[in-house]
């Protein structure tokens, strides 16, 4: 009985996780339908450093909160909402001990932000006296210390317009170097904080409201922070440190170009959930990715489907399939990202010969994504292409608060298995959830998720 609602509370809150930019789009909707500008290039900017902290653990993420009627804002929400919200995604102590930090955090950085300087949040991964590391890493803050850093952003006339924050997840640094570190009186602060290491990740992010540096005295920003540890830690651990760091240095204009183009791809597909919760039916969009990966999904996905196939043919959208599909996006294109940054444990773990097709794919959508002429359904094809060849491997990718994902798909052997056998597919007669199918709302032959003959047919002669 306690078993059952312990899963019961897990499953609504991955629900709220994933769903949690579609729910902001169906917040945000204006009464005509469409969403401000704002609204989206806040959402956008969003997605881009989920795709980042997920994909390219070597990036920084920078974003900004715009200064209005006395407080900064994202999107509708001030820091200390975007801080409070974390409640709803933890259930240990410790960790929720963290997110009353990061309230206190979010309100001392907008009350005392001066310009000129920095003010830094340093929060390590929970320590084994926070929280045994399976419920770690449950909560997401099993493996990264995240390092924060906050300026304000001041237009020439010296009026504050917003404040810029700049982030990085970076692995292996020993806690103790945090407090050696910090308790070193000519550290880069400049002064002892005189802490007791009582070996709990928590001390060290409570000292947010006194790290301060002069903007001058960090020119490289965020990893300047993560550079001023390494002197405090054995030479085992700063070599894997310093090999992070190195990565860090690479080309982050370049990372960041092709994680915005990730999240433009990310940001259409969060439109036409959301889109598709309202009005209770799948859109084209959504039945035509359900149909190019017909033959990776797994059972429990296909029993989804079915579940949730109308009377009429058409897809009814409800939130466990929207999370189902959230996931398999985010697995697709999260890998893409990954491959096409140079991210070499998931290249590692798809192995040479695919993670060059995804790339050389990457590439051709990238070019043909800047013309304004651009062709969208060969842009389908090679992205339908691309999740194939993802899903076929079935790994998982995440990191940072969106976690790691695999999407409900088959192992290799089975997709393999399926997909050379189509002709011994059970078809049964029902109709086609292909929302461009040709025989829309009549009876024929559909295979196993739904989909009739000549849609497989079709998504299949893009794979090939
Ligand atoms: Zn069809």
């Amino acid at each position: 009985m306690e078993n059952l609602t312990l899963e019961r509370v897990a499953n609504v809150d991955s629900d709220t996780r994933l769903l949690s930019e579609v729910d902001h789009l169906n917040r945000l909707r204006q009464y005509d339908g469409s969403y401000s500008a704002r609204d989206i290039s806040e959402i956008h900017e969003n997605l881009v450093t989920a795709v980042k902290e997920a994909a390219v653990p070597f990036a920084v993420s920078t974003t900004h909160q715009e200064y209005r009627d006395g407080s900064f804002y994202w999107l509708d929400q001030r820091p200390e909402d975007v801080a409070f919200s974390g409640y709803r995604f933890h259930q240990h102590e410790s960790a929720i001990a963290r997110v009353d930090v990061e309230v206190e955090e979010a309100i001392d950085v907008s009350l005392n932000l001066r310009p000129g300087i920095f003010k830094i949040f340093i929060s390590p991964r929970m320590s084994s006296l926070d929280a045994p590391y399976e419920q770690a890493k449950k909560e997401h803050l099993g493996d990264d210390d995240q390092i924060r850093i906050h300026s304000l952003n001041i237009d020439e006339e010296g009026v504050v317009v917003g404040k810029f924050m700049q982030s990085m997840l970076v692995r292996d640094i020993p806690l103790s170097a945090w407090f050696d570190m910090l308790n070193d009186p000519n550290n880069i602060f400049g002064k002892s904080l005189k802490l007791e290491n009582d070996g709990s990740a928590l001390t060290v992010m409570k000292t947010h409201a006194e790290l301060e540096i002069d903007e001058a005295d960090l020119p490289e920003g965020v990893i300047g922070i993560a550079r001023a540890v390494l002197p405090y830690m054995d030479k085992k651990d700063r070599q894997k440190v310093q090999q992070q760091i190195n990565l860090f240095d690479s080309d982050q204009d370049e990372i960041h170009k092709k994680a915005e183009m990730i999240a433009t791809r990310w940001l259409d597909f969060e439109i036409e959930l959301s889109e598709s919760l309202i009005s209770g039916v799948a859109s084209n969009e959504i039945t035509n990715f359900i149909g190019s990966l017909a033959a990776s999904w797994n059972d429990d996905f296909k029993r989804i489907i079915n579940r949730n196939r109308l009377s009429d043919g058409r897809l009814g959208m409800t939130r466990d399939l929207a999370v189902e599909l959230e996931k398999a996006k985010r697995n697709t294109l999260w890998i893409s990202a990954a491959v096409s940054a140079g991210n070499q444990e998931i290249i590692d773990k798809i192995g040479p010969d695919a993670s060059n097709r995804i790339l050389e794919n990457e590439k051709s959508i990238k070019r043909m994504v800047g013309v304004s002429s651009a062709d969208y359904d060969q842009i389908n094809r090679l992205s339908n292409q691309n999740n194939n060849l993802i899903a076929s491997h079935n790994i998982s990718i995440g990191g940072g608060c969106g976690g790691s994902i695999m999407g409900s798909f088959n192992t290799v052997e089975a997709i393999e298995l399926f997909r050379n056998r189509k002709e011994s597919w059970t078809w049964t007669n029902g109709k086609c959830i292909i929302g461009s199918c040709a025989n829309k709302g009549e009876t024929v032959l559909v295979g196993p998720c739904s989909v009739c003959r000549s849609c497989q047919d079709r998504f299949d002669a893009e794979y090939e």
